[in-house]
């Protein structure tokens, strides 16, 4: 097969785009693309600072690169989640994320969960009896939060991808979760001390970024998070890959034409926030969900809270 650019040998087919592209032709293609639903979205300008969270994975290390290679003010942000195992995932992913900060010569914060927390997160899991990625989650939502807001950040991107946005929407239509629809949007804009957040890959299929970055030489960890295997995500993945591979296009579809309806989801009336009465980010409660499981740990391991939360190093 040829590349429609410039007829040379293709590297890639995209049945979804009907368009075949060599290694050449591919990374500009990536970026044009991306531009143009950074900007359809209004995500972010130019004049903007941005924080990308970065994992040590392709999606996410692909978005770094790419927002650099536009010219966009982007530096990375790590949570060191401290998970060992036979793998090393913490260790290797912290690695990949370090020497990706040196390629593009940005700036990469570090946070590490068991100074932040008190406990890395296979202890915290135990301690609390929560699902892994349910803390995970938490953890990693609060402290992007809170340290874009003190170090003077004005978007958070992350590396979510089509097939990511795709799973998460199926799931959410499966049951009905309103008010996890009214919130899956590729922008959700700044409000009340949460930061605006972005996903500038959310038209790229994870076959895409993968692409990209074998095209860019990123070096990226191929294992995924040993707690993350098994999921019902990876389930949907499989069953809307059937769906299209029957007929290509169907993700873009499914997820556009939720776009076009998102207002029909939207909640009636907004919650509202306020300060937590501890860490004074914002919450529906009186102590945010970060703090009661700060809490909940130090009781259990015997430990005072700290007065101030650690300050995160910079690489
Ligand atoms: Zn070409
Ligand atoms: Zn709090």
């Amino acid at each position: 097969m040829k590349c429609r650019k410039c007829a040379n040998k293709a590297m890639t087919y995209m049945p979804e785009h009907k368009l075949a592209l060599c290694r050449e032709c591919y990374s500009p293609w990536f970026l044009d693309y991306m531009e143009r639903t950074i900007k359809k979205f209004k995500m972010f300008t130019r004049r903007d600072r941005l924080l990308v969270a970065v994992s040590g994975g392709k999606d996410s290390l692909a978005l770094w690169h790419a927002l650099t290679a536009l010219g966009y003010e982007a530096d990375g942000f790590y949570i060191d989640l401290g998970i060992e195992g036979q793998n090393h995932y913490s260790a290797l992913s912290r690695r990949a994320c370090e020497m990706m900060s040196e390629k593009l010569g940005r700036r990469l914060h570090v946070v590490s969960v068991r100074e932040a927390v008190g406990a890395p997160i296979p202890d915290i899991q135990q301690i609390t009896a929560r699902q892994a990625c349910s803390a995970c989650g938490l953890i990693k939502r609060y402290t992007m939060n809170r340290y874009s807001l003190d170090a003077g950040y004005d978007v958070i991107a992350t590396g979510h991808n089509l097939d990511d946005e795709v799973a998460v929407l199926f799931a959410n239509v499966l049951h009905w979760n309103r008010a996890a629809l009214a919130r899956q949007y590729p922008v959700l804009d700044e409000r009340e001390g949460l930061k605006k957040k972005v996903k500038p890959l959310v038209y790229f299929t994870e076959k895409q970024t993968t692409t990209y970055a074998l095209a860019n030489k990123i070096p990226y960890i191929r294992d995924e998070c040993p707690y993350a295997v098994g999921a019902t995500t990876l389930y949907y993945k499989d069953v809307i890959a059937q769906l299209e591979h029957r007929a290509p296009g169907t993700k873009r579809r499914f997820l556009d034409g939720f776009f076009a309806l998102r207002d029909l989801f939207a909640e009636p009336e907004p919650v509202t926030l306020t300060a937590c009465s501890v860490c004074g980010q914002p919450t529906t409660g009186t102590v945010c969900a970060y703090c009661r499981l700060v809490d909940h740990v130090h009781r259990r391991l015997f430990h005072p809270l700290p007065e101030s939360l650690p300050q995160p190093t910079e690489v």
